[in-house]
């Protein structure tokens, strides 16, 4: 079977560059991922895997030698940081008041509270909330409401997103990597392209030009296939790029317009990485914010839906039937993460301390005509590295710099095969940016010293 491509959701462990990196580790932890690899079923975005970890705590993660690498991915659950103490004291405290778990049908007071402070702090209009355990199923019983809610049953999304996995989620994701060999996929998901300014197909610099271009193809998916119930989207897209405003506000116009569900996917962008704490803030009120990862602390499984008092309407059927829908422990977590972003002023360090990144991330542009573009927005960024008149993707370029870092301290993940993705945890200090600029920029003068 063909492997994962350079352009799909992450590095591959199936390159000669993971080769080497997992050659120049140490015996015992090479003992490890040997033995990882024995039990675990392969995958080419996990198994074998990269490393061992022996320790996860605030912004870092630390190898079985007690190396320390400053981490910009965490799969997005770190925003308040791995391990944070306050969320798991809530958590101890939970155990110990003998109220880990509810059965379905029951519910407990914590679950109570958290879901009225999620009423709270989203976007004013979302004032219904649903849990699930993952931001999979999270995807999954929001496109379920919307379908339900319509009447209707195909989707729009867009190209090279990713939405979680199983059929619904896979589905509206927009990469082969996912779906392949499953046979047909749920009917009616259909795709469009996200705006992209750096590289639109047309070579346009004009953004009102640009959204307009990728607005029609939207238009022209509606008169042609009739019976959409949802648009989802992440409101940034994970690459990063950040559409305009107005972008977002004719999209949400054909949908009031159509009756069609505006579903933000903020699994990751959401509790605060892009400086508001959701990032639908910097646009328009989705008809569904989907959350999850942060949600559950960073250290449970936990995610859910914000919906619309009017789409309250499933009363006689079970669109989440899950059995830890309400589970005391998770909630617990959430709650404490949620007062951990509010008390610590998380949002407004991540809206100051983010600008200050992007800054620094900017003169590395000036000085590498390899760096082709820096983009995002808060503690969502992404480097891009190119050739060739700034525009062909440096994949392998890429790959050696991001083990140069992985040496150096420095952990993240490539995306579409050349983009350095910074989303660290959102309590990293200007200090530690800078750790992140000057370990980039000597990688990058490694690499062209080679
Ligand atoms: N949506 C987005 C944008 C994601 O990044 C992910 C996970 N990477 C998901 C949904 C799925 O979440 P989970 O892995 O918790 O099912």
């Amino acid at each position: 079977m063909k492997g994962i491509t350079p352009e799909d959701q992450g590095d591959i462990n199936l390159s000669i560059e993971r080769a080497k990196y997992a050659e120049s580790l140490d015996e015992s932890t090479r003992f490890w991922i040997n033995e990882d690899a024995k039990y675990f079923m392969h995958q080419a975005l996990s198994t074998p895997v990269m490393n061992v970890l022996s320790k996860t705590e605030g912004a870092y993660i630390y190898d079985l030698n007690g190396k320390k690498y400053l981490d910009m991915h965490g799969n997005g659950v770190h925003n308040i940081g791995f391990n944070n103490a306050e969320v798991a004291k809530a958590m101890i405290n939970q155990i110990g008041s003998s109220l880990a778990f509810t059965p379905r049908r029951y519910t407990n007071i914590p679950a109570v509270q958290f879901a009225k402070k999620l009423v709270e702090v989203t976007p004013k209009g979302l004032d219904r909330v649903l849990f699930c355990p993952g931001g999979s199923e999270a995807i999954e019983t929001a496109v379920m409401l919307a379908k339900q809610v319509t009447g209707k049953w195909k989707t729009v999304s867009y190209w090279e997103a990713y939405h979680g996995n199983g059929f619904q989620a896979a589905s509206v994701g927009g990469q082969t990597h996912f779906k392949k060999g499953n046979g047909p996929m749920v009917p009616g998901a259909l795709h469009i392209e996200f705006p992209n300014y750096y590289r639109n197909p047309w070579g346009f610099t004009d953004v009102a030009q640009i959204d307009a271009a990728y607005i029609r193809q939207l238009k022209l998916l509606i008169r042609n296939e009739p019976d959409i119930a949802a648009i989802i989207a992440e409101p940034i897209s994970a690459t990063p790029v950040v559409p305009s405003l107005n972008y977002w506000q004719q999209i949400r116009e054909i949908c009031d317009q159509e009756g069609i569900f505006l579903i933000f996917d903020e699994v990751i962008e959401g509790f605060g990485r892009t400086g508001k704490l959701f990032a639908c803030e910097h646009y328009v009120t989705p008809d569904v914010l989907v959350l999850g990862k942060t949600m559950g602390g960073g250290m449970l499984p936990f995610a859910g839906i914000v919906t619309k008092e009017e789409y309250n309407t499933l009363s006689a059927s079970s669109i989440g039937h899950f059995t830890h829908e309400k589970n005391p422990l998770c909630v617990a977590a959430g709650l404490a993460m949620l007062n951990y972003i509010e008390e610590h002023k998380i949002v407004e360090h991540v809206a100051e301390t983010g600008q200050y990144l992007m800054g620094q991330l900017n003169q590395l542009k000036e000085e590498f005509d390899m760096v082709g573009n820096i983009a995002g927005k808060g503690f969502h960024l992404g480097v891009e590295l190119v050739e060739n008149n700034q525009k062909d993707r440096a994949f392998k370029a890429a790959e050696r710099i991001m083990y140069d870092c992985m040496e150096m301290g420095l952990a993240f993940k490539l995306i579409e095969g050349n983009v350095i993705t910074l989303r660290p945890s959102l309590i990293i200090s200007k200090a530690e940016c800078d750790f992140i600029v000057d370990t980039i920029r000597k990688a990058i003068i490694n690499e062209l010293a080679k």
